[in-house]
């Protein structure tokens, strides 16, 4: 399908796990991609050689999404290099977890700044560039609505913060023609929470169909969003849980 040809699409985090299947997604269904990184340059630009591959112009930036002027300048960078902005993905995420008691501000600031700030600062800049048929989707998290071990709490409060801009933001770029969701994954077999991990197994099976989730399955989603499919849900959180909800 070739439901986002001529889109650009800006994924923060596109070198790896969910950003990266992500990206070639897009591509796969049309869309120039740009992905941003943080340390992994290598693998941010393979995953440009892959959209190369499908036939779409793509760029890797690498800016750290905790930086809010790094952050705005890749967008800017983005439509500049590509002549639009259709879609951005607030992908990139941090996972600190813990006991309460060494959650200590510098873990409380990264979250915030990487999970909450950066999707709102993102949101900003892209919304400058978009017209009609505009998309912003945020990569939630299951944890946002279940948490069910101890630790989570900062993690799950950064998540259901993106909830609340979504909400939000719907209303302020609806009239703009312009979408803007969460996507809620489950587990999802990635670098971050590998499928072989020591906990995985417990995890699995909190979900109703017993597995972790490829990163592709959350990008089929996000790639409906985007899409003009997508173009009557606004301010929704979609969860892709496998039941880990239910
Ligand atoms: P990975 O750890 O596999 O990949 C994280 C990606 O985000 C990498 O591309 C990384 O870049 C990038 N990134 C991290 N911090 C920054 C930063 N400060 N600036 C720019 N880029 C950054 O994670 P996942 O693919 O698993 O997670 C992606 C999103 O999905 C996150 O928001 C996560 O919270 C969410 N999620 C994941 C779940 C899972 O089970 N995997 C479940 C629910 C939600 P680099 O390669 O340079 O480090």
């Amino acid at each position: 399908m070739n439901r986002l040809e001529g889109n650009v699409a800006l994924i923060t985090g596109g070198s790896r796990g969910i950003g990266a299947a992500t990206a070639l997604r897009l591509a796969e269904e049309g869309a120039d991609i740009v992905v941003t990184y943080e340390n992994s340059s290598e693998r941010a630009a393979e995953v440009v050689e892959q959209v190369k591959a499908r036939g779409r112009r793509g760029l890797a930036i690498q800016a750290d999404s905790a930086v809010p002027q790094a952050l705005t300048a890749a967008v800017d960078e983005a439509a500049a290099t590509f002549g639009r902005l259709d879609i951005l993905v607030n992908n990139a995420g941090v996972f600190l977890v813990g006991p309460l008691d060494d959650l200590g501000p510098a873990e409380i600031d990264r979250t915030l700044a990487v999970n909450v700030r950066a999707p709102l600062v993102a949101s900003q800049a892209a919304a400058r560039h978009m017209g009609e048929g505009g998309r912003i989707i945020s990569i939630g998290s299951n944890v946002a609505e279940r948490a069910p071990f101890p630790g989570l709490a900062l993690y799950a409060m950064s998540k259901t913060a993106l909830v609340g801009m979504a909400k939000g933001l719907a209303r302020e770029l609806g009239p703009r023609g312009i979408t803007v969701n969460v996507v809620h994954p489950g587990p999802t077999d990635t670098d971050a929470n590998p499928a072989d991990g020591p906990n995985a197994e417990t995890i699995a099976g909190l979900t109703a169909v017993g597995r972790y989730a490829a990163a592709a399955e959350i990008a089929a989603t996000v790639a409906h969003l985007a899409s003009v499919d997508g173009r009557y849900i606004t301010g929704a959180s979609v969860h892709v849980d496998g039941g880990f909800t239910a």
